[in-house]
């Protein structure tokens, strides 16, 4: 069966943070691809400040070199909360003949607690967490680890560094750099 890491995320905007641990995992896990999931409303955060169309065309730019990587427009089109759950529920039943793994950040092994339905999230889908600073990795259910190098960066923080004017060169991949300048992406009102 090929193995597939599923990577969700609100990539609002994607950084590199996000790309070194989806190669990462990648490699550990040898899966075939990884798929980014942008999602349409989060249900542990705020509303994302940019447009799905948006978000998932910076990750759709930032991929187009990797051919085991690829997006997944599926909770976008859905529209609705971008529950895990059904999700992963809809992929399985498309493909059928793939085995699914979920990639979470040391944060949201943390939040795994509160996550909708998680009992039976947890039967149908393998979770792999990798570290994140500031984050213990704390929890009750099982999730597997792959130790990467720290990365200290967010895309809270590239939106506070815009807000104030600061330089995201190369905290993003290029593509994302470009992207948000041409459009005018999080921009002071
Ligand atoms: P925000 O700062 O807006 O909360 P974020 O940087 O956490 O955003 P998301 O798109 O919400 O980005 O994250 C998608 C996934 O990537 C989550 O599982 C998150 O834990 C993980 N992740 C993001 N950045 C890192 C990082 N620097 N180290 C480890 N995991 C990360």
């Amino acid at each position: 069966m090929e193995k597939i890491g599923l990577f969700g995320g609100t990539f609002d905007p994607l950084h590199i943070g996000h790309m070194i641990l989806a190669e990462a995992v990648r490699e550990a896990w040898k899966l075939e691809e990884i798929w980014f999931i942008p999602s349409h409303l989060p249900p542990h955060k705020e509303k994302a400040s940019v447009s799905g169309r948006d978000r998932m065309e910076m990750v759709r730019e930032s991929i187009s070199q990797n051919d085991k990587f690829k997006v997944c427009d599926l909770e976008l089109l859905r529209g609705d909360k971008s529950y895990t759950l059904k999700t992963v529920r809809e992929l399985k039943e498309r493909y059928p003949d793939k085995k699914f793994f979920f990639i979470i950040g040391g944060d949201m092994v943390e939040s795994l607690g509160s996550w909708y339905h998680i009992e039976e999230l947890m039967e149908e889908v393998s979770f792999v967490g990798v570290n994140r600073p500031g984050y213990s990795f704390g929890t009750d259910y099982p999730v597997s680890k792959v130790e990467i190098p720290p990365l200290s960066i967010s895309s809270s923080e590239i939106r506070e560094r815009m807000e104030r004017n600061l330089t995201i060169r190369y905290m993003v991949p290029e593509p994302v750099y470009f992207y948000i300048k041409r459009k005018g992406l999080y921009e002071h009102e």
